[in-house]
């Protein structure tokens, strides 16, 4: 069986491999260099922002991509000897008198539902847990067993363990078309160099620009850009312990002592500037809620584009339409987190069997209903 992957992020390039593992011949498409786009510009929390804001069925998906993470990580080390930096963390939510949103019953609701062991910290013990955190605080919300990963980190582990298997992976490789046999199946694919690769399955993990080629070949896949700005500091280790996470930003501590302060959620396309107002929104945002750490330097800005979709859920599985032609995509905010889930049942559904979990909440033929919590922010 031969497939074509289009898209070198995290999807396209995890589910390479499992499919590499159960014998498949892939490979992997990229229009622009291997894992530069959002998988390397996102921020690696292992948890989902605000869970209880969307249905079971994702929290589901969730936990079963979470729960693949140790085996995942063991697996690339043994691989490739690289240490993709999943760290436990804990995540605590600072809540403040003037909230607009008080998420704290809802986060016990949904804790106590999914076993999710959260605590619930007085100021004093919050403030002992992170000292640089703001005297503000009324309350905060402490979940001990949350990963982070450093995703720069996972996706070359991803990329070591593929070309050991000797994937090709092939960069400056535009998919421009979607290719049709006589029955109208989908059978391979055209790039912008006129190049053909003739394949069985074809898999869209195109991230934020899936819906171009689903749009050429007659079908609409509503996945939209989320453009996201974060900002690097530089601090010593250990300046901050947890991922802290509040409605105006959230911070990430890295092992070697760089904070992530992440970040925006503007629909503007694929413009790709740094700016200053996020800078600027993000100083501000930490300056209250951290404001131990206003002498860290900044270091760097950068951009990346969630693949958002309408209700915030990835459209995961077969187009019912076009046979031969399979997606993966529409991660949004948590693709990173709901990897290693999506590599699988993926794989193995290409492969022929049917996954293990219910797959309906995220067919890419669902009805669509925007959520105004989770899915595309406003315009701007
Ligand atoms: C600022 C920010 C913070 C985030 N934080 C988190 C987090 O903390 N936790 C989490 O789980 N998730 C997070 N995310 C979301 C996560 O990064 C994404 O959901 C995930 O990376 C999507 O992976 P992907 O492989 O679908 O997309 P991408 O990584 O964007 O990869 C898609 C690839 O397809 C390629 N491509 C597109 N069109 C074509 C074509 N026609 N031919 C060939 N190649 C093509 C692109 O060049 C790109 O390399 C964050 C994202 C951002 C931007």
């Amino acid at each position: 069986m031969k497939v074509v992957v289009i898209g070198a992020g995290i999807i396209g390039l995890l589910t390479a491999l499992r499919l590499k593992q159960q014998g498949v011949d892939v490979v992997v498409l990229e229009k622009g260099k291997v894992a530069q786009e959002s998988s390397w510009a996102g921020a690696g929390i292992l948890c989902p922002i605000h869970p209880w804001l969307y249905p079971d069925s994702f929290t589901d998906l969730v936990n079963a991509s979470l729960d693949l993470y140790p085996d995942l990580q063991a697996e690339l080390e043994a691989e490739t000897g690289h240490d993709i930096q999943r760290i436990k963390s804990g995540l605590l939510i600072p809540c403040f008198a003037d909230d607009k949103v008080k998420h704290q019953e809802d986060a016990q609701t949904w804790s106590d539902k999914f076993a999710w062991d959260m605590q619930r910290l007085t100021p004093t013990q919050a403030v002992e847990k992170e000292p640089t955190l703001s005297a503000h605080v009324v309350e905060a919300l402490l979940w001990s067993d949350v990963y982070q990963v450093r995703n720069p980190e996972l996706l070359r582990a991803v990329l070591l363990y593929l070309r050991k298997l000797g994937v090709d992976v092939i960069e400056d490789c535009e998919v421009s078309q979607l290719l049709e046999d006589k029955a109208s199946n989908i059978c391979g694919v055209k790039t912008v160099q006129s190049e053909t690769y003739a394949a069985d399955a074809v898999l869209l993990a195109a991230g934020s620009w899936s819906a171009n080629l689903t749009q050429q070949s007659g079908f609409k896949l509503p996945v939209q850009p989320v453009k996201g700005q974060i900002v690097l500091l530089k601090t010593k280790p250990n300046t901050l312990k947890h991922i802290i996470k509040h409605d105006d930003a959230y911070f990430v501590p890295r092992k070697d002592g760089r904070i992530l302060v992440g970040a925006t959620m503007e629909n503007v396309g694929f413009e790709r500037s740094n700016t200053v107002e996020a800078l600027d929104e993000l100083l501000a945002a930490t300056q209250k809620l951290v404001p131990g750490l206003k002498d860290a330097q900044v270091e760097q800005q950068w951009v990346g584009f969630r693949p958002g979709s309408p209700d915030g859920l990835p459209f995961l599985g077969k187009m019912p339409s076009k046979k031969g032609l399979w997606v993966a995509t529409g991660h949004y905010r948590n693709g990173v987190a709901l990897a290693p889930i999506t590599a699988k049942v993926m794989a193995d559904w290409i492969c022929g069997a049917q996954p293990s979990l219910n797959m309906d909440a995220f067919s890419p033929n669902r009805p669509m209903k925007e959520s105004i919590f989770v899915g595309y922010p406003k315009e701007q």
